[in-house]
């Protein structure tokens, strides 16, 4: 695979990335696409190492190592590294759906387990993975796949995410009649309405919608199942229904102030925030413009890092990002040994772009907030903090103590929460009646059935917030399984099989 010297001739490297100081003027993706010669040397780096963990998912110590949708990488990089695009195109589409979502933004599990990153840093598969789709739909080698028989079961999918997409795209392809149900305006879930458009262009996601559209796929949108359109009727008028309705109920702070105007959650922002970039006539509330203010992201995650390169796009005064946790390491710990996810420190582009354009990096570590302080008018004002010190107790579980003598005062009118989700939202479970377990759908994977005939369930509502990669995964399984359910046999392939 690759070349066989090619680890040891061509050092690693990833897509160019835009001025970070130019771009945070648009809302164009940061990052510029390889060149067809770039993708060859790099595909060239693969070492044909007999054993790839790269493409076989796995958890270890609770983060995700390898492809959980095993991506066949090693033969794709061969296949670019000799030119042979169309060839390398057909065996990614082998197992993943939609490349141009995960070649963009998927956090690459794959690259952490490469053979080549045990000493030298990784190949860059995640960056080819977006060349060889991108060059795929410039040459106009993807094109709707209308099925040729249909086998008169119908199915619903409730919720448009990248679950919902990867189950409707499979069952589709079998022949099945499929409808998506989704309560947003645009079919996508948090490829559309979380993940900003400068890491994820709307473009990006509309095409991939508009191919399933037509290749059959129904897409009912403006429509929320449970209050618009009864469980009861959905499951009348199909054969199979599969929720894929996400794991998007937030996670709050409830502490003193949290009612004061201007103390809001990341999804509200990110999501409305996005419906202004893509219509400029859409009214958005001034309290969740932040232009000219003093922002704090409460959340040291993804979620928070694009909290901060939308409010920088909207031209926030200033911006800080408080973490619970310490700064981790630069390199990797004794505990976090290779194949594991590496654990270590890492500038994402809303860092690079808040550090070249305020001098510093805006992350704060081991931090805590104890309350919002609001004016007259009820409008925050100030926040107040103290720091964190992260210890073993007796049975060695990690436990926070407050340092005394570090409380601070943080001047801000907006702040926004993004530690996390609680799981799935329960009004759509309550309607179909579907058991659930901590806040997630009651299915076991490689199942997928909830304790309701005909309903199964996928993705994050059955799993927790995770990741695009895992959505995928999710869908496609679920499509064996329901294909199986309906057909009492399956042509679809599964990771199980593989
Ligand atoms: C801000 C943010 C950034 C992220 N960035 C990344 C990233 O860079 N890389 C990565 O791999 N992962 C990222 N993730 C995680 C990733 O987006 C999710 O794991 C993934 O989208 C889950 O897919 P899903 O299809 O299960 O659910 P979702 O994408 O959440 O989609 C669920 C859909 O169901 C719809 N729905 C819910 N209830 C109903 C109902 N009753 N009727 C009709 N429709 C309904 C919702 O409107 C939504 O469109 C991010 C998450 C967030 C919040
Ligand atoms: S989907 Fe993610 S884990 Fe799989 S090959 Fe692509 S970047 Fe790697």
């Amino acid at each position: 695979m690759g070349k066989a010297t090619g680890f040891m001739e061509f050092e690693r490297q990833t897509a160019n990335e835009r001025d970070p100081v130019e771009r945070i003027h648009d809302w164009k993706e940061y990052s510029a696409p390889f060149s067809d010669e770039v993708a060859k040397t790099q595909g060239a780096r693969c070492m044909d190492c007999g054993t790839p963990f790269c493409h076989i998912g796995m958890d270890i110590d609770g983060a995700t190592s390898g492809c959980p949708i095993y991506n066949l990488i090693p033969e794709w990089n061969d296949l670019v590294y000799k030119g042979k695009w169309r060839e390398a195109l057909e065996r990614l589409m082998k197992t993943n759906n939609f490349p141009e979502f995960t070649g963009r933004v998927c956090p690459a599990p794959c690259e952490g387990s490469c053979t080549v990153a045990i000493n030298d840093p990784a190949v860059t598969i995640k960056n080819i993975e977006q060349k060889i789709i991108d060059k795929g739909f410039e040459e106009g080698w993807i094109e709707p796949r209308v099925p040729e028989r249909r086998t008169g079961k119908k199915v619903a999918i409730v919720g448009s995410g990248p679950a919902g997409l990867a189950a409707a795209d499979q069952l589709n392809q079998v022949g099945h009649q499929v409808t998506v149900y989704e309560r947003a305006d645009r079919a996508g879930g948090l490829l559309t309405y979380g993940i900003p458009n400068m890491k994820l262009d709307k473009d990006v996601v509309e095409r991939r919608v508009q191919l399933l559209r037509e290749e059959g796929i129904e897409f009912v949108l403006n429509t929320e199942v449970g209050k618009d359109i009864s469980a009861e009727e959905i499951k009348a008028k199909h054969d199979s229904v599969i929720l894929c309705t996400g794991a998007q109920k937030h996670r709050d702070l409830p502490i003193e102030g949290r009612e004061g105007k201007g103390v809001r959650f990341a999804m509200d922002y990110l999501t409305k925030s996005t419906k202004k970039v893509l219509d400029d006539s859409v009214e958005v509330e001034e309290e969740l413009d932040a232009k000219g203010k003093d922002v704090i992201v409460i959340g040291g995650g993804d979620t928070g890092a694009d909290c901060i390169a939308t409010a920088l796009r909207q031209g926030a005064n200033s911006i800080a990002q408080f973490g619970k946790h310490p700064q981790l390491p630069i390199k990797r710990s004794d505990e976090n040994q290779w194949p594991a996810y590496p654990q270590v420190f890492s500038l994402e582009y809303a860092h690079k772009e808040a550090k070249e354009n305020f001098g510093e990096d805006i992350r704060q570590y081991s931090i805590q907030t104890k309350k919002f302080v609001t004016d007259e008018n009820g409008k925050l004002k100030e926040l107040h903090t103290v720091e964190m010190k992260k210890t073993r107790d007796e049975n060695g579980m990690f436990v926070f103590e407050e340092i005394p003598g570090t409380e601070k005062v943080w001047p801000a009118q907006l702040v926004l929460i993004a530690i996390g989700f609680e799981g799935t939202e329960q009004p759509v479970l309550e309607a179909f009646n579907v058991k659930t377990e901590r806040n997630r759908v009651d299915a076991e994977y490689g199942d997928f059935r909830t304790n309701v005939e005909h309903v199964f369930a996928a993705g994050d509502s059955r799993r927790g917030q995770s990741l695009i990669v895992w959505a995928i995964n999710e869908g496609r399984e679920v499509a064996y399984h329901v294909d199986q359910y309906l057909m009492g046999e399956t042509a679809l392939p599964s990771v199980a099989n593989m």
